[in-house]
This record gives C-alpha cells, sequence and structure tokens, in this order.
C-alpha cells in the first residue's frame, strides 16, 4: 500500500493531541443566534486590559511599518528594573506558550524526558511531544503537584521538570518552602520550569523573588506571562527568567521578531500599572469567595483555587456544559485534563459570577442525575 504524505511525519507529531481552546463568544452566537453572552472559560481578565497597557498599544501602532526591536531591550529593561534581574537571564516570548516551547525544543530531543503532573497544564505535554521526547506524567495528590513523586521520577534521560504554580485547571498551589525542598532534591543537570503564569494573583505575601531563587538554583527557569492579570491575551508577551548560559539556549531557538512592536510596547507599559494589578487582584479574589460559596449553596465540591478560575465537580460535566451553553454562559470542560466530572469556571465580574452561579443552578435543577 502506497503511503500517504502525512504518513511520513514523525510518529510522535502524529501522536499529538490537538489543543482545544475555549469557545470563542462568537462560535456561540452563530450557534445559538443569541447575544449578552459571557465567557469564563479561557482564563481572562474580566476588568479587560491594563489602561496604560491600551494607550501603549494605540501609540505604537503609527510605528507597524518597522520591525520591532527583536532583543526587546526596553520591555527587558523595565523587567530588570522591576525583578531586580540582569538583562542576558530574560527571554522574551510570544505569550509564555511560547517560551515553554523555547525551553523543550532547547533541551529535549527523541530519546530524552520530561516530568509533568497528572492534571497539570495541556501545554506541557503539547511541546514535550512535538520534540519526540518522552513524557513521565505522575499522579497527583490532592489534585495538585507531588513534587516527591515528581522529585523520584526524574530519570537518567531527564532533562526538563515542569512545575505549574499555581496549576491550571487545578488552581492548586505549592509553598515556596516546598519549592525549594523540591528545587534541592532535583539533580542540578536537571532543568526545572517553574510556569508562574497566575503569580500575579497570589496575596503579596506569596510572591516568589524569581531573580533569588533561579540565583539559588541555576537550573530554574520562572516563566511568567501578561495574559492574565496584566489582560493582554490577545497580544501574546510572556517571559523566561533564567541565568544566562541557559536563556542564551533558548534565545537562539527563538525566533528573531517572535515578539511584535504592539505588544512590547503594551507590555511595557502595563508592567507598571499596579494600580490596575491591585484591582484585578481585588476583584477576583472577592469572585473567588462568591463562587465558593455559591457552590457551597448548590452542594458542589470544588478544588479551593489561588488562580483566577476555579474548578467544580457537577458529575456529568459535557451536560452541565452544554446547558450552561445555552444559557449563554461559556465554562471550559476538563476532560482531556483527567477531570470529567469537573468543569472550569474563569472568575468574573460579581454580575458575571452571578450570572454563571445562577445559570449553573438552574442546569443542575434540570439535571437531577449526578
Ligand atoms: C494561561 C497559562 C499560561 C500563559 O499562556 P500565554 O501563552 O502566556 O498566554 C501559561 N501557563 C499556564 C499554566 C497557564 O494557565
Amino acid at each position: 500500500m502506497t503511503q500517504s504524505l502525512c504518513d511520513f511525519a514523525p510518529p510522535y507529531i502524529r501522536d499529538i493531541a490537538p489543543y482545544v481552546p475555549g469557545k470563542p463568544i462568537s462560535e456561540l452566537e452563530r450557534e445559538l443566534g443569541i447575544s449578552d453572552i459571557i465567557k469564563l472559560a479561557s482564563n481572562e481578565n474580566p476588568l479587560g486590559a491594563s489602561p496604560r497597557g491600551i494607550q501603549a498599544a494605540r501609540a505604537a501602532l503609527e510605528g507597524i511599518a518597522l520591525y520591532p526591536d527583536g532583543n526587546g531591550y526596553e520591555l527587558k529593561q523595565a523587567l530588570m528594573r522591576k525583578l531586580g534581574v540582569a538583562m542576558e537571564s530574560l527571554v522574551l516570548g510570544n505569550g509564555s506558550n511560547d517560551v515553554l516551547e523555547l525551553v523543550a525544543r532547547a533541551f529535549l530531543r527523541p530519546g530524552a524526558a520530561a516530568v509533568f503532573s497528572q492534571h497539570a497544564f495541556l501545554v506541557y505535554p503539547l511541546v514535550v511531544k512535538a520534540t519526540g521526547a518522552r513524557a513521565i506524567v505522575t499522579p497527583a495528590l490532592h489534585y495538585g503537584h507531588d513534587l516527591v513523586a515528581m522529585a523520584r521520577a526524574v530519570d537518567a534521560d531527564t532533562r526538563i521538570v515542569f512545575v505549574a504554580n499555581p496549576n491550571n485547571p487545578t488552581g492548586t498551589f505549592e509553598t515556596l518552602a516546598a519549592i525549594e525542598a523540591f528545587l534541592r532534591s532535583v539533580p542540578r543537570q536537571v532543568l526545572v520550569v517553574l510556569d508562574e503564569a497566575y503569580t500575579e494573583y497570589l496575596p503579596p505575601a506569596q510572591h516568589t523573588n524569581a531573580a533569588a531563587l533561579v540565583q539559588a538554583f541555576p537550573n530554574l527557569v520562572v516563566t511568567r506571562t501578561f495574559s492574565k492579570a496584566y489582560g493582554l491575551a490577545g497580544l501574546r508577551v510572556g517571559y523566561a527568567v533564567a541565568q544566562p548560559e541557559v536563556a542564551d539556549l533558548m534565545n537562539r531557538v527563538r525566533q528573531p521578531f517572535n515578539v511584535n512592536s504592539v505588544s512590547l510596547a503594551a507590555a511595557q507599559a502595563a508592567l507598571d500599572d499596579s494600580e490596575f494589578l491591585e484591582r484585578s487582584r481585588q476583584v477576583n479574589e472577592q469572585g473567588l469567595r462568591a463562587l465558593e460559596l455559591g457552590f457551597k449553596r448548590l452542594g458542589l465540591e470544588f478544588i479551593p483555587s489561588l488562580a483566577n478560575f476555579i474548578t467544580v465537580r457537577v458529575g456529568a460535566a459535557a451536560a452541565v456544559y452544554q446547558g450552561l451553553l445555552k444559557r449563554g454562559v461559556i465554562v471550559r470542560p476538563v476532560g482531556n485534563y483527567d477531570l470529567p466530572e469537573f468543569l472550569r469556571v474563569t472568575v468574573g465580574t460579581p454580575a458575571q459570577n452571578e450570572r454563571f452561579l445562577k445559570a449553573l443552578q438552574s442546569v443542575l435543577h434540570e439535571q437531577p442525575h449526578r
């Protein structure tokens, strides 16, 4: 039998499960012919974007005939001031997903392995498998990372361990002490990627000092993003802090102009918008409490979260998801995260949270079997 074109793609590429993003509002509008839809499915900031970021993005439009600064000098300067890291320790990405992929491409290959947890962010298996490396998945502990098991799972082929803190989609959090103990237990020739996409939502006392951590643990890469608390998901900007030798390797596999000029300008301006960040954090904290209370009233189990979303056990998740769609509320099923009975809901504005809880109550009322 003759082979078709796609049979010649590497088996590890054909094996990759496509990433399923949250349903866009416009798609549901087309399907149901309704308006007034709310999307609580992709952990976007319900307050919108940092006003300073928007203003800078508008101004930067004047210059889009030119290629962006491929080194992102000005954003890196701003990050240096904010984080106290050296320029050489920074890698900018088209979203932090890009940065995660850069680490994988720089350090993995067929025959190598990477460790991550059950229920961890699905971009890890995606970037690992794209290199032909083997994924080692450790069982979760109370829905979170079992850091002891993860350190033990490191074998001779392992080059990277991915830790999401807080994790998506479970919202689980490991203390700095636990992370440090874990870092001490991982061999120095194995890279640890600490994905802090939601770090700005943590209570200030829980904020980590990426510069100090990377100084203490040279095999550490800390990744962060402008997509969540800064509200710039559509512009795609993230960054990594790593020791200069590691950052250098990541920069070599990076596309020269991976972050566009409008995004660079917006991220730089948003970085110092502490007023917006603080408001985002407070609205989120109050929203989490409101959703927790709502779930308790409905008798639903949920996973306590420190991020900008919360994952709740609803039983027949596919049916509940559909019921919510019909009521114009988009959330995220997480069956592909090995959590088939759960739905993940992004914390919205107070009005959105209330509307979601009302819709959920109505759906559950309709479907007593759970
Ligand atoms: C949302 C998220 C990111 C950020 O993705 P971007 O590419 O920066 O938009 C990274 N890691 C986790 C765990 C996330 O949930």
